[in-house]
């Protein structure tokens, strides 16, 4: 009997170690009037404690400097982590780094890894995935942005669009189109390049987001990315010719997971908030928490929460038995499942607290704003219901009858029970 749901209890004093970290230590910094160069200086003592614990960059095995703990342990973590978006990086985890990480690790060759990958894992470099283009993110076959070949450099023309931390960081891993010939298969036409941030011929343009102008966060700040003849050497190429969107899937698959379990902590912060406010005020002569529309948003978000996050864990445990690209309906599915179910916890957590849930004396609206990229951001939902359900579609034949026509059973049962035969009214 495999099934398991148990936590093993070394591992779950580190998570009670993270819980209090998180809470103590990292959280108070979101109430402070910080700018996101203070944010990244406040951090570096925290970050040497996290290391301290053994708990730095738990994503990548251990013979890459991370921890090796495998998906599931890793969705606990980020269940943790997920309650504050200033917790990720303080662990080493925080997207577009630890996919990065990740990637040069699985693509790049010993030096690459050493310049860019080793100090990036570290946390001493910061980086950017540059893939998108306006308008086509969920068709990256359309994507224009190319690089040609010249002597022992590459040079790139094109345009990306709402790079995560472009700005901000060291260095991009950029998508280009490297094959141009007409009838080529478009998923082998891309490749990807590491590009320092400061090359020749880069301008960007931070953008105000829903939830947070562009000067805004803390963490991320994100760009509209121009690339007007960017030479880069040769040994740039992260991976092969046209490999690109192969080693993007393998990048995308563990970053979007890792998403989707830090939802179930911002989830269990929001219910948390509103389970609070149920029990402390009174209208119309009873405690909120006595009125049946509140005890319903509280057990529906329970079952809601409990359900994303079983699924959540069961991609993971599916990662870790058969790897991520093995798993990409399991992902692909808590990926548009776990998004609304986040979004329906904060909104009723803001709407316990009424006019002050709205206002900016409390996170919820700040959240709530925040969720809403969770539909968008690593491929729209409808992208990923498309993954689950052609997938789903190839395990069923067209048939003329359905199977379960009644009468066409009927026939067949009477062949397998002759005695009860012409019984049926
Ligand atoms: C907060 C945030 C951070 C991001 N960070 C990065 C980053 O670091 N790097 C990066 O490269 N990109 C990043 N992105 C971009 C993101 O990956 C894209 O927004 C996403 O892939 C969708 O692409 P698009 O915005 O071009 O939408 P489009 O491709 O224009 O699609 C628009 C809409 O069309 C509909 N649609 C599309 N396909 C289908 C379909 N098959 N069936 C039905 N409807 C469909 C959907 O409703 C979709 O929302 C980020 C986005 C956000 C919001």
């Amino acid at each position: 009997m495999a099934w398991d749901f148990s936590t093993e209890p070394e591992f779950e004093q580190k998570l009670e170690w993270m819980r209090e970290f998180v809470r103590e230590r990292i959280m108070p910094l979101e109430v402070l009037d910080l700018d996101w160069r203070q944010y990244r200086e406040a951090i570096k003592p925290l970050m040497v404690e996290v290391k301290e614990q053994g708990l730095w960059a738990a994503h990548l095995g251990p013979e890459l400097g991370g921890q090796g703990y495998g998906q599931v342990k890793l969705g606990l973590m980020h269940e943790v982590l997920g309650a504050s978006d200033l917790a990720p990086p303080v662990f080493g985890n925080a997207a577009p780094d630890s996919g990065n990480s990740e990637l040069i690790a699985i693509a790049g060759d010993r030096d690459q890894w050493e310049r860019w990958g080793a100090p990036l894992l570290d946390g001493r470099l910061y980086s950017a995935f540059s893939m998108t283009e306006q308008g086509t993110g969920s068709d990256p076959r359309q994507f224009t942005t190319h690089a040609t070949r010249d002597g022992d450099d590459w040079i790139l023309n094109g345009a990306k669009w709402l790079v995560g931390n472009a700005s901000r960081s060291d260095f991009h891993i950029v998508m280009a189109r490297t094959d141009t010939s007409e009838g080529a298969d478009p998923y082998k036409t891309m490749s990807l390049f590491i590009v320092p941030t400061d090359a020749a011929g880069i301008e960007m343009r931070d953008l105000d987001l829903m939830h947070e102008a562009a000067d805004e966060g803390l963490v991320h700040s994100h760009s509209e990315v121009h690339y007007r003849d960017v030479r880069v050497p040769a040994e740039n190429m992260l991976g092969g010719e046209g490999e690109a969107f192969v080693l993007a899937q393998k990048r995308l698959g563990p970053g979007r997971i890792h998403h989707c379990m830090r939802w179930i902590g911002v989830c269990r912060r929001a219910f948390d908030m509103l389970c609070e406010r149920a029990v402390s005020k009174s209208v119309h002569g009873s405690l909120l928490s006595d009125k049946q529309t509140i005890q319903n948003w509280i057990a529906d978000s329970a079952a809601a929460i409990e359900s994303a996050r079983l699924l959540t864990l069961h991609a993971a445990w599916t990662m870790d038995q058969v790897g991520a690209s093995n798993a990409r309906s399991e992902i692909a599915m808590i990926k548009y499942y776990g998004a609304p179910i986040m979004h329906d916890v904060l909104d009723r957590a803001l709407q316990i607290h009424g006019s002050l849930g709205f206002s900016g004396d409390m996170p919820i609206e700040q959240m709530l704003r925040w969720a809403r990229a969770a539909r968008l951001y690593d491929g729209p939902d409808e992208v990923h219901r498309v993954t689950v359900a052609r997938r789903i579609l190839k395990g069923y034949e067209p048939r003329e009858l359905p199977t379960e026509h009644i009468p066409s059973r009927r026939v067949a049962a009477e062949r397998l029970y002759p005695q009860f035969a012409g019984s049926a009214a």
